[in-house]
């Protein structure tokens, strides 16, 4: 099994090369929107589009010239870089994978990213045509690097190094099997008993934002305050994504080292968190009570947490399963008694015909692990969902 696998560090900052940095993500961002510009002409005129090698010469060309000249400062391959995820986007665009690429702005996603030539020497990195930067290494990288990225988030910079890795398929070290509940009051309850509390700093660091959102919207656009309260903002949402990421990953994780099998109700997160607009003829009569628990749901990340359990069993030999959501909260797991009644409030489960009581999110969780095992009874289908064995690298917020 080949394990891909993403590291992020920062990098220490120095204002000049900092400024270097961002003179090359603007090289890389004239390079996209002029190749853009180009190929959306083309698309208009019906005529067709250039391939990658035309672009790649085009680019040379405009090395070349005088007006353009300042494009060799930056390494060559950087921007062949982006004419192929230019190239990717484009197509995915037209065979509707994906929504059609856009011109980028400055400041939003700069980033440019090296195929080669970098090479890593403890914690300094070394960038053609920007030579060795040091980084804060926190964890060490394993595997071989196969390329890196530099980006902005906030005020500093960043760079992502993808790694390759052979391993031989683990064997999970735990043979256990547990149902997760995902809820608002509670984040996840194990079938074992285990309960991951939400994590409230979220509401307030929120409300902060909030408030000086307020704030900015009070101030002169463009001015220096303006953009002073605007960085602080950007600060706060870096902020609140970092703590929201800890907490999944540090849960995930654990989760993952102790048990071999984990089963969840599979939850259209994406579903879920539209419904509450209705539609025209129907237009959702409880909208603001459902956006609240779309807020609290989305808040959590569980379709994060989801992506990275399920990942983090493949890589420990588990398996993650999906089960359909159905009945979980009504089903008595002592006698299978089911009824609408047997869920008393939104903690509270006592089931009407032979009096079994518990904490409803648990039996939620025992259920959706017994229905893992008729699923597989039933129908051969146990809805796997592992065999993943890659940590797609983090949008940045
Ligand atoms: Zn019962």
């Amino acid at each position: 099994m080949i394990i891909r696998k993403g590291y992020k560090y920062r990098f220490k900052a120095n204002s000049g090369r900092d400024r270097q940095f961002g003179r090359f993500c603007g090289h890389c961002r004239f390079v996209w929107n002029k190749a853009l510009a180009l190929q959306l002409a083309r698309l208009e005129s019906r005529t067709p589009l250039l391939s990658y090698q035309d672009l790649a010469g085009l680019l040379r060309l405009w090395k070349q010239s005088e007006e353009y000249g300042f494009l060799r400062e930056a390494h060559s391959q950087a921007l062949q870089q982006v004419l192929r995820d230019l190239d990717r986007a484009l197509w995915d665009g037209l065979k509707k994978a994906k929504g059609m690429p856009r011109f980028r702005k400055k400041g939003r996603q700069d980033s440019f990213r090296y195929p080669q030539g970098f090479k890593i020497n403890g914690s300094r990195i070394y960038l053609p045509k920007i030579g060795w930067v040091g980084f804060r290494q926190s964890r060490d990288i394993l595997g071989e690097p196969k390329n890196a990225t530099v980006s902005r988030r906030g005020r500093h910079w960043f760079v992502s190094i993808q790694t390759e890795r052979e391993v031989s398929e683990p064997e999970h070290t735990s043979s256990a099997a547990a149902g997760i509940d995902l809820g608002v009051s509670r984040f996840a309850t194990l079938s074992d008993g285990t309960v991951y509390e939400p994590l409230n700093s979220f509401r307030r660091l929120e409300n902060k934002l909030a408030r000086e959102q307020r704030r900015l919207s009070r101030k002169q656009k463009f001015s220096g305050n303006w953009r002073k309260q605007k960085e602080k903002i950007t600060r706060l949402h870096v902020r609140i994504a970092d703590a929201r990421q800890d907490y999944l990953h540090k849960a995930s994780s654990e989760i993952s080292k102790n048990h071999a099998i984990i089963v969840m109700e599979d939850l259209r997160v994406k579903n879920m968190s539209a419904s509450a607009k209705g539609t025209i003829e129907n237009p959702g009569s409880r909208v603001r009570q459902k956006a609240g628990l779309n807020k609290a749901i989305l808040d959590q990340g569980w379709y994060e947490f989801r992506r990275q359990l399920a990942y983090k069993l493949a890589w420990a030999g588990g398996v993650l399963e999906l089960v359909p959501p159905h009945h979980t909260s009504q089903t008595c797991p002592a006698c299978d008694g089911l009824s609408p009644g047997n869920r008393r409030s939104q903690a509270v489960f006592r089931c009407q015909s032979c009096g079994y009581e518990n904490h409803a999110d648990l039996v939620g969780a025992l259920n959706i692990l017994r229905r893992a095992g008729h699923a597989r009874i039933a129908c051969g289908d146990t809805g796997l969902a592992g065999g993943q064995a890659q940590e797609p690298s983090r949008q940045a917020a």
